[in-house]
């Protein structure tokens, strides 16, 4: 690597240690960024004011006395001026929104999907992309990137979505597609990044949390199909191929039902939208629940455990009993059960997460993708 391309990632990287302290502590000064970050004062001058400069950050206007010498002015992400854009393809329908770099919801779009086949789902997705950037350009904002969250397993090295069963997709070339579309529709060159829907749930959770502290949540997701996306060590955790998460598929009774898969026992033949709507008492499902939270709980013992979906709006009830389960499994055992929450976007997470999953690459400059080797 050339000494340029050193320096530009070691910018990249301080600019990304600043904004994530200022995300977690706001009102932070220059001096005190210094400190948290053991960078020079002067480096921190400098790249303070071009993220100033460039939207990411904003000075509050209030001044603290600090003593001796000059007062400090407090900092804070700019949630005024840089907007990102979010997108969830759905088997039924297609959502986008916008939010700002603090994760505030700004506007919302939902319709029906027209057609499951890739290029009509392009079209359709970067048509609503180009009238969320007219809103955003309306109000003044400058977009940022752009994040698309599908029901499949999305290769990350080669931009394919290797499978997507209730789509009817396998191997399809999407980051290529869609990125031709949003410039077809009008779109700035500005970054495009595709992940699983229950990944960019996740990150709805995770990216706007000012909890640094910890890090790791899983997120379960029960619609038409059950999955989970999971943040370990600060990062997505999607598997060689996208596959990580696959939980509905993990096996909940040797010789149980048989499964859309193929298999017979899989979780999604207990707790899958189809499942629940055939059970008598939904009880039954928020049981079952509660068996893969244990399964997860003790495989990755994460910071926060999450619920969300089509399934978890319709019949509410079934969180409660899974927390109930997780909490007697714990006591069996003799330990304390993690809390479970709801989501806290509801049925717009893996929207809303997509467009985190912008800032979650953004922030996170030594990620391959960020940096893909030269060839
Ligand atoms: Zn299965």
């Amino acid at each position: 690597m050339k000494t340029t391309g050193d320096q530009q990632l070691v910018k990249r990287i301080n600019r990304s240690v600043l904004l994530r302290l200022l995300r977690a502590h706001p009102g932070l000064s220059r001096a005190r960024l210094a400190g948290e970050s053991g960078l020079t004062k002067s480096t921190v001058s400098l790249l303070v004011r071009e993220l100033i400069d460039e939207g990411w950050l904003t000075e509050t206007g209030l001044t603290a006395a600090s003593g001796l010498g000059r007062p400090s002015t407090p900092l804070q992400i700019d949630a005024r001026t840089r907007g990102l854009i979010g997108v969830e393809i759905a088997v039924e329908a297609l959502r986008v929104v916008t939010v700002s770099l603090l994760g505030q919801v700004l506007w919302t779009v939902e319709e029906p999907l027209d057609s499951t086949q890739p290029p009509a789902v392009c079209r359709q997705s970067a048509a609503l992309v180009a009238r969320a950037y007219a809103e955003m350009a309306a109000q003044g904002r400058q977009l940022s990137g752009v994040g698309i969250g599908l029901p499949g397993a999305f290769d990350d090295a080669t931009g394919v979505v290797r499978f997507a069963p209730n789509l009817g997709w396998r191997n399809v070339d999407f980051l290529p597609q869609i990125t031709q579309a949003l410039t077809l529709a009008g779109l700035p060159d500005v970054p495009v990044h595709v992940q699983n829907e229950a990944d960019t749930a996740a990150l709805s959770e995770y990216e706007f949390s000012e909890d640094e502290a910890q890090n790791s949540l899983i997120f379960v997701t029960c619609g038409t199909g059950v999955g989970a996306g999971i943040v370990l060590n600060d990062r997505l955790f999607t598997g060689m191929q996208g596959m990580a998460g696959e939980i509905g598929h993990s096996i909940l009774q040797v010789d149980g039902p048989l499964c859309s898969c193929g298999r017979r026992g899989c979780a999604e033949t207990f707790i899958g939208a189809r499942a629940l709507a055939r059970m008598v008492d939904t009880r039954r499902g928020g049981y079952y629940l509660g068996v893969l939270l244990q399964n997860l709980w003790t495989t990755f013992n994460p910071g926060s455990l999450v619920v969300g979906g089509s399934s978890c709006e319709r019949y509410p009830g079934i969180v409660t009993i899974a927390q109930d389960t997780l909490q007697a499994y714990a006591a069996s055992a003799g330990m304390e059960a993690p809390t479970v929450r709801a989501a806290r976007h509801g049925l717009l997470a893996s929207a809303v997460g997509a467009a985190a999953l912008v800032l979650h690459q953004y922030l996170r400059p030594m990620h391959p993708r960020a940096h893909p080797l030269a060839t």
